[in-house]
């Protein structure tokens, strides 16, 4: 079946992949296969603007790889590489800072946020973040860019730099990407406040086991006013009630949701439920995930055999630039 188009999308190499990370993307990156042409990117460059300790770089990328694979994504369908593996990126990278105005940059909010997070290391990799991101996206003649709300000025930005390219030089070489607003639940830690996060320490990983994932269910705060077993509670405010949303059945949704109001339901035993839902969600998961991690090598083959296509790719755009900027053959 003819493909609806191109879809780009990267992250940073992490490693381990939690809920949020599931929820917020790997899960849509599968279900994209079906209808667009996917290439999906480990950004290790834009982990550098960020990490000042690289020793765990190569093992988050395989980790994160190996989380990627055994979710679904199909390397014979899909382009899936590691960004610093396609050289043609940062060339782009560097023709498209020649007309982005720093002033636009310096003025991102998310770059503020940077520099109130990192003062001591404002680095020029930092500065040029979107640039960098505007290169990832345009180099594979990206149709459709999937992105949650919070995500969409990135690609509105993007946008304007492609559409400044192309009017400098008076080319068609760059596409300008669409955005298809994905619909992601927003995921809180297990500490109900904060977005699901490893920095945060606040989070279950996909390739937890079952004991590891009952242990941290366990910890989960809950409706913050129900101190007494025998106190009605608000699913509402529930974060155990919002995974239950997307991993329950409606009839146990609806179950708890009409017995923890009137507190016939306890909260241990909601979370058991829990626990044995998302157990039985990614046990196909995590016995796929234990399957290719006894041959390591096969994810770097699949990574290096992602980068081979994703660079012939890149290069026929990069030929259509360099003659548009008339760089010297
Ligand atoms: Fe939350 Fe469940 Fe306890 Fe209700 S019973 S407060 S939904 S954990």
């Amino acid at each position: 079946m003819a493909k609806k188009g191109r879809v780009f999308s990267g992250a940073r190499p992490t490693g381990r992949q939690h809920l949020g990370n599931y929820l917020g993307a790997i899960k849509n990156y599968v279900a994209l296969q079906d209808d667009y042409d996917c290439v999906y990117c480990i950004v290790d460059l834009h982990a550098l603007t960020t990490a000042e300790d690289t020793r765990d770089l190569r093992q988050n990328t395989y980790e994160m790889a190996l989380d990627w694979l055994a979710a679904g994504i199909r390397p014979a369908d899909s382009i899936m590489f590691i960004q610093s593996q396609v050289p043609q990126v940062t060339e782009l990278h560097l023709l498209l800072s020649m007309v982005t105005p720093l002033g636009k940059l310096t003025d991102l909010p998310t770059f503020k946020e940077k520099v109130r997070q990192q003062p001591d290391n404002v680095n020029y990799g930092l500065v040029g973040y979107p640039v960098l991101m505007t290169a990832d996206i345009v180099l594979y003649k990206t149709d459709v860019v999937p992105v949650g709300v919070d995500q969409a000025p990135h690609i509105e930005f993007a946008r304007e730099i492609v559409r400044s390219f192309n009017y400098r030089f008076q080319t068609k070489a760059l596409i300008e990407p669409q955005m298809k607003n994905t619909e992601v639940p927003k995921v809180l830690g297990i500490d109900g406040k904060e977005k699901m996060s490893k920095s945060l320490n606040n989070h279950i990983e996909l390739a937890a086991t079952p004991e590891e994932t009952r242990q941290r269910v366990m910890q989960m705060v809950t409706d913050p006013a129900r101190i007494k077993r025998t106190d009605p509670g608000n699913p509402d405010v529930c974060n155990v009630f919002s995974l239950h949303k997307i991993f329950s059945s409606p009839e146990e949704v609806a179950m708890i949701d009409r017995d923890c109001r009137s507190a016939a339901l306890g909260c241990v035993d909601c979370k058991k439920l829990l626990i044995k839902n998302l157990n039985k969600y990614f046990e196909p998961f995590r016995a796929k995930r234990a399957e290719i991690a006894q041959q390591p090598d096969q994810v770097w083959d699949i990574l290096h055999d992602g980068a081979e296509r994703a660079r012939a790719l890149a290069e026929q755009t990069m030929q259509e630039v360099r003659e548009a900027v008339q760089l010297p053959v």
